[in-house]
């Protein structure tokens, strides 16, 4: 059903009737998230509402893998997520207020959520701040798949002799190269020089 994630739902009948909801939410249909770090994936939702102490609370479960975007190298990076967290619902900032500080709160206005938001709000909890491969990982990456676009190794520039006089290999030639001739006496052959 379009919109079931993001529709508005009535928390206390939802706490009354502790119902357990649950929901596949595609990454794009969560409110709220950073779209330049979150790239794509799905969040597999499980809500259970119920009343504790006098309050309506939710357990919020999640599951998935999402993909980010390394901030490094600005490739793909895969998040497996498996969290699972107590809410206490809250109708106004009074209500917040009043709460046990030991519980997060989250404020549904006027008694109402969308599971959308309830889910972006805990799935932001578990992203980390700045998405990085691990150590090595995007190196590794890299040298799996270049990115489109990226300069390729750079071939060899053939040193030009100076121009004009003629005198090609003058310039290699006075280029000191120590192991040359140490390489021709290992091989016991005398290189004759053309
Ligand atoms: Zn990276």
């Amino acid at each position: 059903m379009p919109g079931g994630a993001s529709k508005l739902r009535d928390v206390r009948k939802l706490a009354d009737a502790r119902a357990t909801l649950v929901l596949d939410i595609p990454v794009a249909e969560l409110p709220g998230l950073p779209g330049e770090l979150v790239c794509s994936g799905e969040l597999h939702a499980q809500v259970q509402f119920g009343r504790e102490q006098g309050f309506m609370v939710a357990q919020v479960a999640l599951r998935g893998e999402l993909e980010l975007i390394c901030q490094r190298c600005m490739r793909p990076m895969p998040l497996p997520i498996a969290s699972s967290s107590p809410v206490l619902l809250v109708e106004s900032e009074a209500d917040a207020e009043a709460a046990p500080v030991e519980w997060e709160t989250y404020l549904a206005a006027e008694g109402r959520l969308s599971l959308a938001a309830l889910a972006a709000e805990e799935l932001l909890l578990a992203l980390p701040v700045v998405p990085l491969h691990a150590d090595g990982g995007c190196h590794a990456i890299a040298a799996q798949a270049p990115a489109p676009g990226a300069p390729g190794p750079v071939p060899p520039v053939a040193v030009a002799g100076t121009s004009g006089d003629g005198a090609a290999g003058a310039g290699e030639q006075a280029t000191t190269r120590p192991f040359a001739d140490l390489r021709a006496l290992l091989d016991g052959s005398a290189r004759t020089k053309t």
